[in-house]
């Protein structure tokens, strides 16, 4: 199976030709509403679905005191069916994998395209497999990979060293239909994210997206501009592109500090963005270019800090989800922003996916004084 092109090596995509000027399918809910711009070919009995998408937009005053803004949508990913928006890919690639007749999946992951992966290919009676990079994966993710029946392969050093041992794989077997975001498929099912803000909260000036592999940057900036190519978009939201400041190459390239995106050693809390050479930059920055976005990078204490202040609200997301919601304040701190604008910021994992990364306290407990707690018999219990 080919993902890149044989004469430039660069990344496939999927081109739409003859699309009507109907992006909404009224009979259908979440991603595959949008099917007439996603995938309006396939055929229904290859379709693998959970019910993913239709994901909350959530308001909160605390939030938005925080930021600075007057107010700021939260829109919450980790209300989809595995807990990240990941399935809004994986419910259209692996329905691919399905038509064209694969017998496995495989990717390469530190966590949530491994669990989205291995639900959506269980379901619909595919094998999976599992690369992980050692000693770079949330024990959560882990968890439903191995609990959705995945084979799991270790594979010595980082992601990015998994995911060249990945590409040899599906070079030579036929059998194998891959499951990241070099996929071009899964970017057409994230778009779905974009459809959905447009839809049901109409015009909006930001929408902002924490930035690992650049999947859902690029993704965004598709849909935005097969909107705008149907005359369904006016308006065209700006794109905020948030990296980790230890995972940042392509904030780096944008600000004009490299002359290209140049891999680094990826060192950062959120792990669903500790990614030193991302895939999807080209993709990325065209998506940027269009919607004249912004690339912002913010510090594992700033990421910390925003993680604190969505948990208390009652919101709650894992780290990386949280860098959408820094970039939005650093942004507006440094006047790129205006506290009346209309922004979006995507949360695009669930609380339960990292605990380890939980430094909230209760009193003067830590999360974790709590868990040893829970191994003293009652009587000795604190609780009064
Ligand atoms: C995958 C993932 C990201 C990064 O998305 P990209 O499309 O790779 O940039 C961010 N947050 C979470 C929770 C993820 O699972």
């Amino acid at each position: 199976m080919n993902y890149t092109c044989d004469r430039c090596y660069g990344l496939l995509e999927v081109i739409h030709h003859d699309i009507k000027d109907t992006w909404i399918d009224g009979n259908r809910e979440g991603v595959w509403r949008y099917k007439p711009l996603i995938y309006p070919g396939i055929e229904d009995k290859f379709i693998v679905t959970m019910g993913e998408g239709n994901t909350y937009h959530h308001r909160s005053q605390k939030v938005s005191q925080w930021v600075g803004m007057d107010e700021i949508f939260m829109k919450q990913e980790g209300n989809n069916p595995t807990g990240s928006f990941k399935d809004r890919g994986m419910t259209v690639a692996v329905s691919e994998a399905r038509r064209l007749g694969a017998e496995a999946t495989i990717c390469a992951s530190t966590g949530n395209t491994s669990a989205s992966s291995a639900a959506y290919s269980a379901m619909g009676g595919l094998t999976s497999y599992v690369l992980i990079p050692q000693g770079n994966v949330s024990r959560s993710k882990l968890a439903q990979a191995v609990a959705y029946n995945s084979k799991i392969v270790n594979v010595p050093g980082d992601f990015d060293r998994a995911m060249d041992t990945l590409r040899q794989a599906v070079k030579t077997d036929p059998r194998l239909y891959m499951m990241n975001s070099i996929n071009p498929w899964r970017l057409e099912g994230q778009k779905s994210i974009t459809f959905e803000i447009m839809e049901k909260l109409g015009h909006v000036d930001f929408i902002s997206v924490p930035a690992g592999n650049l999947g859902n940057t690029a993704a965004m900036g598709k849909a935005l501009s097969e909107l705008k190519s149907i005359g369904a978009l006016d308006e065209i939201p700006r794109i905020i592109s948030v990296q980790a400041e230890g995972a940042n190459p392509f904030y780096r390239f944008w600000k004009g500090m490299t002359k290209s995106v140049v891999p680094v050693k990826a060192d950062t809390i959120a792990t669903a963005i500790k990614i030193g050479n991302p895939v999807n930059w080209k993709k990325a920055i065209k998506a940027i270019n269009f919607s004249n976005g912004i690339v912002t990078s913010v510090t594992d204490e700033e990421i910390m800090s925003a993680k604190a202040v969505i948990d208390a609200s009652g919101i709650g997301c894992e780290p990386a989800s949280a860098a959408s919601v820094a970039g939005v304040r650093k942004l507006l701190q440094e006047g790129s922003l205006d506290r009346k604008d209309r922004v979006v910021s995507v949360l695009t994992g669930n609380i339960l996916k990292d605990i380890d990364a939980i430094k909230g306290t209760a009193g003067e407990l830590t999360f974790q004084d709590l868990m040893d707690m829970a191994e003293i018999p009652a009587s000795k219990s604190v609780i009064p």
